[in-house]
């Protein structure tokens, strides 16, 4: 579904990406952990487009999407959960989850997708009509997974979905995550975390220093940290 083949990217002089050759299969939960400033993030940003490309190639179902715009890979069915979260604090949660619904073309069954998020997370139901602002960080998250669900992705990208979150959060995140896969959204899964990222992740990439240094099912990554 997605490949990318040895991707290189840059901030002005710093390389952050050496060479990221990796690919998720659709239907999959692929996660990418590693260490701090490995270039997670980065990698991921290359797929939606915010981060340029210096070198290298990425393809999603076949069609080359190394240089296209943002808005046209989240149209093709890319769309990605920033780091933040970047709930919008005076609006208030059902208004931010149907932010993501602007973001598709066909306008149809928004409010089927609505009351579907509300069942995925039913804390946010409750606080429909509270401002994002008020959310805790755990139900902001959940908020911006929501409503990136509203634009109803073929790959999901998460990027470090657990940060700052109790345990017990995280777990209900997860929990949520690998149904959504189940139901057909295949992820791609950005976390420091390895050991819960590798629970519910089918394969795994270790990333170091902008490179893959370790890849492979996640049962045999978890096995040799
Ligand atoms: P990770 O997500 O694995 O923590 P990042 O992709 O955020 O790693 O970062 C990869 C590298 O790029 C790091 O060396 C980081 O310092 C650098 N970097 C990230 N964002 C920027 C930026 N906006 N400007 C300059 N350097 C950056
Ligand atoms: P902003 O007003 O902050 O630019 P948008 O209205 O463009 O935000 O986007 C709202 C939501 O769209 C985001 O929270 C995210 O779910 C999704 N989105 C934003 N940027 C991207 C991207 N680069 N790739 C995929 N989805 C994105």
């Amino acid at each position: 579904m997605l490949e990318l083949r040895d991707v290189q990217a840059y901030y002005g002089n710093i390389q952050a990406l050496k060479g990221i050759t990796l690919s998720v299969q659709a239907g999959e939960i692929v996660t990418l952990v590693g260490s701090n400033g490995a270039g997670k993030s980065t990698t991921l940003m290359t797929i939606s487009s915010v981060v340029g490309v210096r070198s290298g190639s990425i393809t999603f179902q076949g069609r080359d999407i190394t240089k296209t715009a943002t808005d046209k890979v989240v149209a093709m069915g890319i769309t990605q959960v920033p780091e933040g979260r970047m709930i919008f604090p005076a609006l208030t949660v059902l208004e931010n989850l149907r932010m993501g619904g602007y973001l598709r073309r066909d306008k149809n069954g928004l409010k089927e997708d609505e009351e579907k998020a509300f069942t995925l997370f039913p804390i946010l139901k409750e606080r429909r009509k509270q401002y994002g602002g008020t959310l805790s960080g755990g139900e902001q998250q959940m908020l911006a997974i929501a409503r990136a669900l509203m634009a109803r992705p073929k790959l999901l990208l998460l990027d470090e979905p657990s940060l700052g979150l109790a345990p017990i959060i995280v777990e209900n995140i997860f929990d949520v995550i690998v149904q959504i896969n189940k139901e057909g959204t295949t992820v791609l899964l950005v976390e420091q975390n390895a050991q819960m990222a590798l629970q519910i992740a089918h394969r795994g990439y270790v990333l170091e220093t902008g490179m893959v240094t370790m890849s492979g099912k996640a049962s045999d990554l978890l096995a040799d940290p």
